[in-house]
């Protein structure tokens, strides 16, 4: 049996890895929506819905944040996800590409994707916001309320089978609550799309940007096994330390 100093040891050694990339283990074809023949048809539909989302995204003005982005942010991803990954709002980065989380979240979230065995490609990525609120501060209710809809569209076309919701501002809005992410995180929820429709399971994390301020092995292994039991719920493999 694995004793508990070396089991100590290899649990750092592979949360290390988990936030360095180093954990690589592709689930091959597992993490899309099979792709059967007439399902190419549906993916290229899906696809085309939300590229009509993202249009709309682009002239939106709902609320003030559409006249001073520079890009609206609406996501980016596969149409056919069985991951949805949820954050807050555009940065600057992100406002400059028009991309969500290209800045130092999101290498984080590159990494935490990787160590998953999966590529940025497999899940979709998107915010509740889809504009950059000056100077990053928080997003106002009003701005939430304007913006939702698409993220609720977005994820009716996609109806991926896990949503994680990255940080406090996504967890609440989705969940409808104003429980401490640290309550939340670590447990699997129910998001309900619309009437009649069964829930998705929601799964909130520590947002990338609040661990890259708070980069404790405490916090960093608690988004690992967040994620753990995210791949263990869609039966995908939970990769293991990179041989060296
Ligand atoms: N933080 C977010 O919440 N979203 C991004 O796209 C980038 C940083």
């Amino acid at each position: 049996m694995e004793k508990g100093i070396n089991k100590a040891v290899r649990q750092h050694l592979e949360m290390d890895e988990f936030f360095t990339g180093g954990l690589t283990i592709k689930s091959e074809g597992a993490m899309s929506q099979s792709i059967g023949g007439e399902d190419k048809e549906a993916i290229a539909q899906a696809g085309a819905e939300l590229e009509k989302i993202a249009e709309e995204v682009g002239k939106c003005c709902k609320c003030e944040l559409g006249s001073s982005r520079k890009n609206a942010v609406p996501g980016e991803g596969s149409p056919r996800a069985r991951i949805v990954f949820v954050g807050e709002a555009p940065g600057a980065d992100e406002d400059s590409q028009g991309r969500p989380f290209v800045g130092r979240a999101g290498k984080l979230l590159d990494n935490i994707i990787k160590a998953m065995g999966l590529e940025r490609g497999d899940v979709f990525i998107c915010n509740i916001l889809k504009c950059r609120p000056p100077g990053n501060r928080d997003p106002r209710p009003e701005e939430i309320v304007s913006c939702l809809p698409y993220l609720q569209k977005q994820l009716e076309i996609i109806d991926p089978e896990i949503i994680v919701a990255l940080g406090a501002h996504a967890a609440k809005t989705l969940l409808k609550t104003n429980e401490a992410i640290g309550r939340l995180r670590g447990h699997f929820h129910d998001y309900y799309t619309g009437v009649g429709k069964p829930p998705i399971k929601l799964m909130p994390t520590y947002h990338p940007a609040y661990l890259l301020r708070s980069y404790s092995p405490d916090n960093r292994r608690r988004v690992w096994e967040d994620m753990q039991k995210v791949l263990a719920e869609l039966d995908l493999p939970i990769p293991g330390p990179a041989k060296k």
